[in-house]
């Protein structure tokens, strides 16, 4: 491999051009650090240009007006229960302490737009979940584009990091990388070197389309298995950094969200119907029988295990009421025929292959349920907007699992310093976002990926920021 030129030298590299990779960024270039952000696609974002930009924090005006009390610790201990445990209570205490003040960051200073409303999603025990006002993270990823322009952060686009370049004393003083990159030819285009005098960030993301590592981790996730990620989202770095010795958590535990349909790619339009509407209003029908198998509000994990059972398929259902109270505009989805509409249930039971009088008779139970404010067979937490599912007409679409967050990663200190396999700090390589493992153990809560990436962004930028600083003194 010949490599070319001589090497060019910065205060900071940041890998990645995600939530995570870009706050970092914008932190260590507003102290004044010389920054550059390497992204091997063409284009900027990875799966957080996808996503729906949900981010999750407490003591809001929204949460206010609402009438919600929450506070950091509510929010700390579900993320630990949701976690099982196997989150780093260091760094979800980072998190949860500083997340009002990331959202209001991304609103003060990014100039993000949310909606006006609060959103309850499944394993939090209040609402404290806001989207942007695009229902995506296209805007966040703009506006942080934007703040980088005007502190002159170039973004190099097609340029992978293929290894990290270490010195004699096992510090992290580089990245060689392929410029010209493509996924096609992953290993063609022009290998030089880059030195960082402060450090390297890894915001390289996750790797949920990644099949093979991901199957050698978890061997139930064939190609078989759907993902709502970027095909981008890939191991190569994440095992680089294994390769010299980093230390990694829970990186067998790989999110499959249970609200996404087989009927597009991708996490899709439908997934609007399926995260906003029957988890919180709707019912989960096995085709099989006709019956519920599970709490609709439980955690992701808790319904995308039971989907594994449920060979036959599974079909979200809400009525009319449920739909017009949720406000979200489904135009798109039923036009492209992903949530279908029927008269009444025993038109939608006979469309899907559903045992009618199962149906009938489990929708009755449900809303006998409903009307005394209980859930007798999945113990649901009912909610105050929550009906009987009654007013025709149903809405109705096949569900099904994708892979959707990988929950380990790299292990960090609460400066997103990367550890090493004996604990102790590799000095240079820091990390932060997706490609960290300490964070959503068991299970990643809904929204809490966002809050994550920019509360541990932003104090892996402000970190490098102040080593600039000392060296000033
Ligand atoms: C469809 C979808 C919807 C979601 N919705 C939400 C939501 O509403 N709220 C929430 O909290 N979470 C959500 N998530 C999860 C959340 O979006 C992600 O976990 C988060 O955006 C990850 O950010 P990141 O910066 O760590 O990584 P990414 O945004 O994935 O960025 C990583 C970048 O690194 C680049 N990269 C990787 N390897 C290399 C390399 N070797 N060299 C150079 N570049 C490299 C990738 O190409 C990518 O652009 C969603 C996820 C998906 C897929």
């Amino acid at each position: 491999m010949e490599i070319s030129s001589r090497p060019q030298v910065v205060d900071v590299i940041v890998v990645g051009s995600g939530f995570a990779g870009l706050s970092v960024a914008i932190e260590a270039a507003s102290g004044n650090a010389e920054v550059i952000v390497l992204e091997k696609m063409k284009a900027i974002g990875g799966n957080s240009i996808i996503s729906d930009g949900g981010i999750a924090a407490w003591g809001t005006k929204e949460q206010q007006d609402a009438g919600v009390i929450d506070t950091a610790e509510k929010m700390f201990e579900d993320m630990m229960r949701s976690g099982e445990g196997l989150n780093d209570p260091k760094i979800v205490r980072l998190v949860c302490d500083r997340a009002a003040e990331a959202y209001a960051w991304s609103k003060d200073v990014l100039g993000v737009k949310y909606q006006p409303r609060v959103n309850l999603f499944g394993g939090h025990s209040v609402p404290r979940c806001y989207t942007p006002e695009d229902i995506s993270g296209v805007s966040t990823i703009l506006r942080m584009k934007e703040k980088l322009a005007s502190l002159s952060v170039p973004i190099h686009l097609g340029v992978s990091v293929a290894s990290l370049i270490v010195d004699d004393h096992r510090r992290v003083v580089g990245v060689r990388v392929i410029d010209g990159y493509s996924m096609t030819s992953p290993h063609e285009g022009e290998y030089r070197d880059i030195l960082a005098r402060k450090g390297v960030v890894i915001a390289s993301g996750g790797f949920g389309a990644d099949v093979s590592f991901r199957q050698r981790l978890d061997p139930k996730l064939t190609s078989d298995i759907l993902t709502t990620n970027k095909r981008s989202a890939t191991s190569e770095l994440l095992q680089a950094c294994m390769s010299i010795g980093a230390k990694t958590a829970n990186l067998d535990i790989i999110q499959c969200i249970p609200w996404t349909t087989p009927d597009e790619n991708g996490y899709g339009k439908g997934a609007l119907f399926g995260d906003y509407i029957v988890s919180s209003y709707g019912v989960l029908i096995d085709v099989k029988s006709g019956e519920r198998f599970v709490d609709e509000l439980g955690n992701r994990k808790i319904i995308a295990d039971r989907y594994f059972e449920k060979k036959h398929g599974v079909v979200g259902i809400a009525d009319d009421t449920a739909v017009r109270d949720a406000g979200w505009d489904l135009a798109s989805v039923i036009q492209k025929k992903i949530v279908l509409i029927f008269d009444d249930l025993k038109t939608l039971a006979d469309h899907y292959g559903i045992p009618k009088d199962a149906l009938v008779k489990t929708m009755e139970v449900y809303n006998e349920g409903l009307r005394k404010r209980e859930d007798p067979c999945f113990h649901k937490s009912i909610q105050p907007w929550m009906n009987p599912i009654q007013t025709p007409p149903f809405y109705a679409m096949r569900m099904c699992v994708k892979t959707h967050y990988t929950c380990g990663g790299l292990v960090i200190d609460p400066s997103g310093r990367v550890l090493s396999n004996d604990d102790t700090i590799i000095e240079g390589l820091y990390a932060a976002g997706e490609v960290t493992g300490c964070t959503h153990g068991a299970n990643r809560l809904g929204s809490c990926s966002v809050t994550e990436c920019l509360v541990m962004g932003r104090i892996v930028g402000q970190t490098l920021a102040s080593s600039m600083n000392d060296s000033c003194k």
